[in-house]
């Protein structure tokens, strides 16, 4: 028992395989039988949603929970690595104080009030017609313009390849703006 308990001490360890004390030979059985919280889930690979770099992540979840968001160690873009942000976007779906309903606030109004999600959709596409009308330029010293710089969009650095050529499609092509950026640009 005492023999085996000093065979298993780290120092006793580290001494007898004449390693630096930062490897295995540190640690206890204890430490050694760990698990992450992750062991047994089903990984997913997806993208951190929160700038252009594009980070790949691994989405482990088990029995439909979610478990964890970790770096994806296969992506050719962050080996494995996420900054703070990446890092946390678990709490992005789990944190208590995250929003899930859309806000409103009226003009002069103190308070922030619920909507229902089709209801602001519906206010956001009559102030788009609203402003576009009011604004849209045809021509400019007889130059066709067909334009309206009251209106801009700014997307996600997430949206990919077929939601830009869509936005762009109808923002630009329908709608006449010519203020359109993309996050992942900045
Ligand atoms: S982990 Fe950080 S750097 Fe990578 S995509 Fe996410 S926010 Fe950007």
């Amino acid at each position: 028992m005492l023999k085996h308990l000093l065979s298993s001490w780290p120092l006793i360890q580290q001494i007898k395989t004449g390693a630096d004390g930062t490897g295995t030979e540190a640690m206890s059985a204890k430490t050694r039988d760990l698990k992450p919280k992750h062991d047994g889930a089903e990984a997913t690979p997806s993208i951190c949603p929160y700038c252009g770099v594009g980070c790949g992540q691994l989405v482990y979840h088990k029995n439909g929970k979610l478990i964890s968001i970790e770096g994806d160690p296969k992506s050719p873009i962050s080996r494995g690595r996420l900054c703070p942000k990446g890092a946390d976007t678990y709490e992005l779906h789990t944190h208590p104080g995250r929003l899930t309903r859309v806000k409103y606030r009226r003009p002069y109004s103190k308070e922030w009030e619920d909507l229902d999600q089709e209801t602001a959709m519906d206010m956001v596409s009559d102030r788009l017609w609203e402003s576009r009308d009011h604004t849209f330029q045809e021509q400019q010293d007889g130059d066709v313009l067909m334009q309206t710089k009251a209106i801009a969009h700014l997307g996600g650095a997430t949206l990919d390849n077929e939601e830009n050529y869509l936005i762009k499609k109808l923002f630009a092509a329908g709608l006449g703006m010519v203020c359109i950026s993309n996050q992942a640009r900045i």
